[in-house]
């Protein structure tokens, strides 16, 4: 099969287009080429007037060798790469059968004879987010009967206490846009594309699976694939299923609540097994970590217990809405509202004066501005669509850039923990600023680049429910970061006409862009610097930002446990 790249076709082509570049790009007759699938489809909407489709096509040709010989000088026609995903072990090849486990006394002798106690522990997966998803499953395919176990409830009880707070302002602390099974990608815009380095092609495997489990097909090529809120539900359930089948285990609503970590003669930390918050404990030598980045009392757990954690850098913000339509007529011009287009969406960033940059971050095209808090008395805003993109107004977060040094004044200690007491403190201060009610505090973007508070709104209706309390959002966030905000806004009115508009809407405050902490591993077997057995993992650990990246750190971490598991057992 050859794999050719940068295949160019104008936006509305013929569907026999693709057939003829394919012969015309290799010199070939019909005869010569068998079959082809499209692998990737994007577009260059440089010039607005004459928009392009690129194609990556995977193609069967009769005579191969000759003609990667004819081009081998050719970036743009290259073998294709084997993409398929191969398991690194299963539990049949170390224990003769699946991963054994003694479901009563009388099978626990019978299981003990057969191979030695320790393995008779089930890797235990702590979180069901994209990460442990995939852990779970990849887990599960390769016969270890993982243990998944989520704080939060099954999705469709978890979709009810969400649109509580949205509707009637009843937060739920366990069970909310952060927390319950699907993790924090589930209400949400559900894109599908990261910019990380996969040699290993697992974002293929993420991807191959979300469509078994009811994806549409197409986000295994489009280039910017996304699924929307409503069929997330479904899939996530669609996946349970499949893991559950495999011998794996969920529950729902037990959280780990600590973590039995024990020290051997030479001083090195082992896990040894986890404590749910009903007491129930749970032996094992092997836990994913797949938290996300809300948990904050599982991560101060994990500092106490003296596991490696470490400040990182994170962003802070507000969320912007603007029409749908400005964005769409800013980047597709006279092809706007073209179906293959789809709603359109950004990217900025501005270098400011002040030495800060702010940039548009998880950007969310014809959707809705959505309330993420998780802990009482805070406010957090994020953004969500359905699948048809078709909401009003178009939402992304305007954020700056922090790190470790900004932290100091919100905890002096210089503990790793400083992050999550600055985002606590800016959360707190959206909810005073909202009214007290779980309203979001929000500011029309002209009143808050003159700096007065906001009295009414504009043609642009905000979409956050419960509601916006206009203010000014000067005391929303760090002088710097209005600062920085203030100077971004022009700049980026420059970039998409009518970005500053003045009736366009600022909402706060958007404080959960990523991790405040990362739990640091080892590179090579993706074990916790200090504690063996513990696998940190995902976006809660500081390895991943975003649905795709999560599930293909979810397949490494997978991977690591079942080769420690194999090592174990060939060292007894
Ligand atoms: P999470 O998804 O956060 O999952 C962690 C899970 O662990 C949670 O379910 C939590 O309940 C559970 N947990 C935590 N502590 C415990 C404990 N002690 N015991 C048991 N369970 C525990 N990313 C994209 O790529 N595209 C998008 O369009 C997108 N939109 C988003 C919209 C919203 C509203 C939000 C909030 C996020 C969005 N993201 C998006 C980010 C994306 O959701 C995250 O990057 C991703 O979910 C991280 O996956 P994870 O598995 O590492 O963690």
């Amino acid at each position: 099969m050859l794999r050719l790249t940068d295949i160019k076709l104008p936006l509305d082509h013929a569907e026999e287009a693709l057939a003829a570049a394919i012969r015309a790009r290799l010199h070939v007759g019909a005869q010569a080429v068998r079959s082809y699938t499209v692998f990737r489809r994007g577009h260059d909407a440089r010039k607005r007037g004459a928009i392009q489709l690129i194609y990556t096509l995977d193609v069967d040709v009769a005579d191969e060798a000759k003609l990667l010989q004819r081009f081998a000088d050719d970036p743009h026609v290259r073998p294709t790469p084997d993409t398929n995903y191969r398991f690194v072990t299963h539990a049949s090849a170390i224990f003769s059968r699946d991963f054994p486990v003694a479901e009563s006394e009388s099978q626990k002798s019978a299981i003990h004879d057969r191979t030695p106690q320790k393995h008779s522990h089930r890797p235990v997966v702590i979180g069901m987010g994209p990460c442990g998803l995939f852990a779970g499953l990849i887990l599960a395919q390769m016969g270890f009967r993982p243990i998944i176990l989520e704080r939060g409830k099954a999705v469709r009880e978890r979709t009810k206490d969400t649109w509580d707070l949205w509707r009637k302002r009843n937060l739920h602390p366990e069970s909310n846009v952060q927390f319950g099974e699907g993790g924090a990608g589930t209400f949400s815009d559900g894109k599908l594309y990261s910019q990380i380095s996969d040699p290993h092609h697992y974002g293929r495997k993420v991807l191959t699976e979300f469509v078994k489990a009811g994806a549409p097909e197409e986000i295994v090529y489009v280039s910017k694939p996304h699924i929307g809120t409503f069929r997330l539900v479904t899939m996530v359930e669609n996946m349970r299923n499949t893991i559950e089948s495999l011998g794996g285990e969920i529950r729902f609503e037990h959280r780990v609540d600590d973590i039995d970590i024990q020290t051997d003669a030479s001083g090195t930390r082992h896990v040894r097994g986890v404590v749910l918050a009903n007491g129930e404990q749970i032996r094992t030598d092997h836990v994913v970590l797949a938290l996300g980045h809300s948990a904050r009392d599982t991560v101060e757990m994990l500092h106490k217990r003296g596991v490696y954690l470490e400040a990182k850098p994170f962003s802070i913000g507000f969320r912007v809405e603007h029409p749908q339509s400005i964005i769409d007529r800013a980047r597709f011009g006279p092809q706007a509202g073209h179906p293959l287009l789809g709603a359109a969406d950004y990217k900025l960033v501005h270098h400011c004066g002040n030495g800060r940059s702010v940039y548009s971050f998880c950007m969310c095209p014809g959707g809705t501005v959505v309330a993420a808090a998780s802990e009482p008395g805070r406010v957090v805003t994020n953004g969500m669509s359905q699948y048809s993109r078709n909401e009003r107004n178009a939402n992304a977060a305007i954020v700056v850039g922090i790190d470790p040094s900004d932290f100091t004044p919100y905890d002096g200690s210089g503990s790793p923990l400083a992050g999550i007491a600055l985002q606590r403190h800016w959360e707190s201060r959206a909810f005073e600023l909202g009214g007290g009610t779980y309203d979001a505090p929000g500011q029309l973007v002209g009143d808050f680049i003159a700096g007065r508070a906001s009295q009414t709104f504009g043609e642009v209706q905000p979409s956050y429910k419960p509601g916006v309390h206009l203010t000014d959002l000067a005391q929303a966030l760090p002088d710097y970061a209005i600062e920085a905000i203030r100077e971004a806004m022009p700049a980026f009115d420059r970039k998409i006409k009518g970005f500053a508009r003045h009736d366009a809407i600022f909402t706060a405050v958007e404080t959960r862009t990523s991790s405040p902490v990362r739990v640091r591993r080892n590179d090579e077997d993706c074990q916790s610097l200090n504690t063996r057995g513990l696998f940190p993992a995902g976006e809660g650990a500081g390895y991943a930002g975003g649905i795709l990246s999560a599930g293909v750190d979810g397949i490494r971490v997978a991977e690591a446990v079942a080769l420690s598991i194999a090592a174990m057992s060939q060292a007894l």
